[in-house]
C-alpha cells in the first residue's frame, strides 16, 4: 500500500500534462499502480523512494516527469548495458536521451556533455562512478538539471546482494542539489535495504511508494528432479517452443553441459559464464537481447542489468541460496506483463550441496546461521503442499488474502498428501540400524531389500529393516527422504560428507508422537501443455486475450519484419517494438493510421517512423 503523498499538486512547469506525455511519447492510455502519484510528486519537485517490482514500471516514473519539468532529468544506472538499451527506447520514441559512462570516446562524451549544457537533453543516464567526479559535478551546476533518479538504489546496501560502493558516494547529491527532486528507485522490498537507502540518499522525510511485490503473470512451479536435462527438455518442448527463456545453474561446467544438451535437441541455446571469453560472452549476450527465442543458459552472474521484456521463462536446475535469490532470479521472467513461467527442478542433493557450500564457506557462524536460515526458508516454499506465490509474498511481509493464487503449480494441481508418519519412522529406524553412517541410495537399497555388494559387505541384510519399505519403489523413497531432511528429522553430517544422521526431533518422529503429512512425488512436469494453455488467458489478467482468434501468420510477419529493422538500427528487437505492441496489432487489425495509433505502445514518433509500414504489413495476407 503506498504512502500517499502530500506534496501540492501544481501544475507542470510547462503546461503539458502527464497523460497527454503518456500517450503521444510513449504510446499508452493509462498509468498503472501508484505511476499517477509517483509521478505527479515528483514533476511537483517532491522526493521520494518507489518500490516495485521488476516490470511495474519503474521507468516512467521518472521519465515523465522529466519530460514534465524544465531542464534535464539525471538519471543513475549501474550498468552500461541497462543505459544503451533504455537511452535506444527512448530515442525510438523521440525523447532526446543520451548516456555518460566509460564506453564513450571523449569526442562523443564531450559531445554529450556540449548538449547537456546547450539544454538540449531530456534525460541523460550516467553511470554512478562518473557522476561524483569534480568534473561532472560541475558540469551538473552549469546544467539545467529537472531531477535526480537514483535506479537499482538498493546497491546502496552493504548487506545487500548487489552491492557497489560508488552509490555509497551519491549522498553526494543531496548535499551538493538539495533543491532538485530526487527518486529512488527499486525492486528489492527488504526492511533493512529500504532504511539504508533513506539513510544514505538523505530521504528520511520523504514518502515511500510500496507497491505489492506481487508478479501475477508468473506461474510458479517446483518439480521433483530425477533427471533435470530431460526434464527441463521437455518443458521447453511441450510449453515454451519458440520462447526466449534463461536457465540458471550453479557451476560453470553444467552451464556448458547444459546449452550443449538443449543446442542438440534443436533448441537455440547459448551459453554464459564468468569464465567464458569476455567478445563471446558478450555475444551471446547480444544474440539473446536482440533474436527472437534464444535460451540462455548461465551462472547467476547473468541477470542483473537485463531488460528484456519478452523473457517467457526462467528455468532453475539447482536450487538459488535464499528466497530472495529466488524471487530476483524468477523476477526476470515477464516483465511485459505476459503470462510466462518460473520452473524449478529440485532435489536431495541440492539440499545437501548448499548446506555443504554454507558449511565449507569458512564464513562467522553469525553469518553459517543466518545461511541456513535463508536456505530453510526456500525448501519450505519448494517442499510446500500450498499456494507458493502467498508463501512467496509472506515471506517479504505481504498478505495474499485467497486462499489459493490459481497460478501456481500447487493451486492449479493440488498435490496429494499421504499420512507419512510410518514410512518416517521406517526410514529414521534404518538410518538409526546402519549407524547413521550412510547416504541416501544406501539407505533405500536396505529399504526395499536390494542385495547390493555394500549391503552383505556391512551384514545389513541381516537387520530387521532389511527390506520394510517395499511398498514403495527407490523414486518414491527419495522424495520421502527429501522431505523429512527439509522438514528437519533428517540431516546431512557435516563430517561424512553424503552420510544422513539424526536430528533432534527424530526421536518424537520415532515414537510416534509427530504427525508427518508427505506430499507424493510429482511428474516431471506438473502442469501439462494443454491445461497450461486453456487457462492462460484467464489467469493472468495483464495477459493478451486467447490466441485462438487471431492470425499467427501476420505475427510471424510482424516479428520478422522487427527483426530486420532491430538489426539495420542496431538496437534489440523489443526496442523497435515490444511483443505486447506486435500482439496489439495483431488483435486491432489496423486498417488506418488513427486506428493504429490506438494500439498500446505506438506513440507519435513510432507512427511517424513505422505507420504505414505496419500498416501494410496488416494489408499483406
Ligand atoms: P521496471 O523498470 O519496473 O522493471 P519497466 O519500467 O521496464 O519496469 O516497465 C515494464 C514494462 O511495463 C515495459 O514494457 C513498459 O512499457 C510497461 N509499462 C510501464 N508502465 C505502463 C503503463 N502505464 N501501461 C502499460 N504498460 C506499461
Ligand atoms: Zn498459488
Amino acid at each position: 500500500m503506498p504512502v500517499s503523498s502530500t506534496a501540492p499538486q501544481t501544475a507542470p512547469e510547462n503546461g503539458r500534462d502527464a497523460l497527454s506525455v503518456l500517450h503521444s511519447v510513449f504510446g499508452l492510455s493509462g498509468f498503472r499502480g501508484a505511476q499517477e502519484q509517483i509521478v505527479s510528486h515528483v514533476t511537483a519537485g517532491g522526493n521520494c523512494l518507489v518500490l516495485m517490482p521488476t516490470g511495474g514500471g519503474k521507468s516512467l516514473c521518472y521519465q515523465l516527469p522529466a519530460l514534465l519539468r524544465q531542464g534535464c532529468g539525471i538519471v543513475v544506472s549501474p550498468l552500461i548495458a541497462l543505459m544503451r538499451d533504455q537511452v535506444a527506447g527512448l530515442i525510438e520514441s523521440g525523447v532526446n536521451a543520451a548516456a555518460l559512462n566509460s564506453s564513450l570516446t571523449p569526442q562523443e562524451a564531450s559531445e554529450v556533455e556540449r548538449r547537456l549544457i546547450a539544454g538540449d537533453l531530456d534525460l541523460l543516464y550516467v553511470a554512478p562512478e562518473r557522476l561524483v567526479t569534480p568534473r561532472c559535478l560541475s558540469l551538473l551546476t552549469q546544467a539545467n538539471v529537472a531531477l535526480f533518479a537514483i535506479d537499482e538504489a538498493h546497491c546502496v546496501s552493504q548487506w545487500g546482494h548487489d552491492f557497489r560502493p560508488e552509490y555509497v558516494a551519491l549522498s553526494v547529491i543531496a548535499e551538493r542539489f538539495p533543491d532538485v527532486p530526487r527518486i529512488a528507485l527499486t525492486a528489492t522490498a527488504d526492511e533493512l535495504t529500504r532504511k539504508e537507502i533513506v539513510e544514505r540518499l538523505q530521504l528520511t522525510d520523504a514518502p515511500q511508494f510500496v507497491s505489492s511485490f506481487d508478479r501475477p503473470n508468473i506461474r510458479y512451479e517446483i518439480v521433483d528432479k530425477r533427471n533435470a536435462v530431460s526434464q527441463l527438455k521437455e518443458f521447453i518442448r511441450e510449453r515454451h517452443a519458440g520462447d526466449a527463456g534463461v536457465v540458471y545453474c550453479l557451476s560453470r561446467n553444467r552451464v556448458e553441459e547444459v546449452a550443449t544438451a538443449l543446442s542438440d535437441a534443436g533448441i537455440p541455446a547459448l551459453p554464459y559464464h564468468a569464465g567464458l571469453d569476455g567478445a563471446l560472452r558478450s555475444r551471446n549476450q547480444d544474440r539473446f537481447l536482440n533474436e527472437d527465442g534464444i535460451v540462455i543458459v548461465a551462472t547467476v552472474a547473468f541477470g542483473m542489468g537485463i531488460d528484456k521484456p519478452d523473457v517467457r521463462f526462467v528455468a532453475h536446475l539447482d536450487l538459488p541460496k535464499s528466497i530472495e535469490a529466488y524471487y530476483q532470479e524468477t523476477g526476470r521472467a515477464g516483465r511485459d506483463g505476459k503470462p510466462s513461467a518460473a520452473w524449478m527442478a529440485y532435489g536431495l542433493q541440492d539440499i545437501v550441496q548448499q548446506r555443504r557450500m554454507i558449511d565449507e564457506s569458512g564464513a562467522s557462524d553469525e553469518f553459517k546461521r543466518v545461511s541456513v536460515g535463508k536456505l530453510d526458508a526456500l525448501v519450505g516454499l519448494a517442499e510446500t503442499a500450498h499456494c507458493r506465490r502467498k508463501r512467496l509474498l509472506a515471506y517479504f511481509g505481504e498478505t495474499l488474502r485467497d486462499e489459493s493464487c490459481g497460478n501456481c503449480d500447487n493451486c492449479v494441481s493440488p498435490p496429494r498428501l499421504r499420512d507419512g508418519k510410518v514410512l518416517a519412522q521406517k526410514l529414521l529406524s534404518c538410518v538409526y540400524r546402519t549407524g547413521q553412517r550412510f547416504g541416501a541410495m544406501h539407505l533405500i537399497d536396505v529399504l526395499i531389500g536390494r542385495l547390493t555388494e555394500k549391503v552383505t559387505q556391512f551384514g545389513h541384510d541381516k537387520l530387521t529393516v532389511f527390506g520394510i519399505g517395499r511398498e514403495l519403489n527407490e523414486k518414491q523413497w527419495r522424495t520421502v527422504l527429501r522431505q523429512l531432511v527439509a522438514m528437519g528429522h533428517l540431516q546431512s553430517d557435516s563430517e561424512a560428507f553424503g552420510a544422513l544422521k539424526l536430528t533432534e526431533s527424530s526421536r518424537a518422529v520415532l515414537r510416534g508422537e509427530t504427525d508427518i503429512w508427505l506430499r507424493e512425488e510429482t511428474p516431471g512436469t506438473r502442469i501439462r501443455a494443454s491445461r497450461a494453455k486453456s487457462r492462460r488467458g484467464d489467469l493472468a489478467p495483464a495477459a493478451s486475450a486467447p490466441q485462438g482468434d487471431v492470425d499467427p501468420e501476420l505475427r510471424t510477419r510482424l516479428r520478422a519484419w522487427r527483426s530486420d529493422i532491430a538489426r539495420e538500427r542496431g538496437v534489440p528487437a523489443y526496442v523497435v517494438l515490444h511483443d505486447a505492441t506486435i500482439d496489439g496489432i495483431v488483435r486491432a487489425w489496423p486498417t488506418t493510421l488513427d486506428e493504429l495509433r490506438n494500439v498500446p505502445g505506438i506513440g507519435d514518433k513510432k507512427l511517424e517512423h513505422y505507420g504505414e509500414e505496419l500498416l501494410r504489413l496488416v494489408r499483406t495476407r
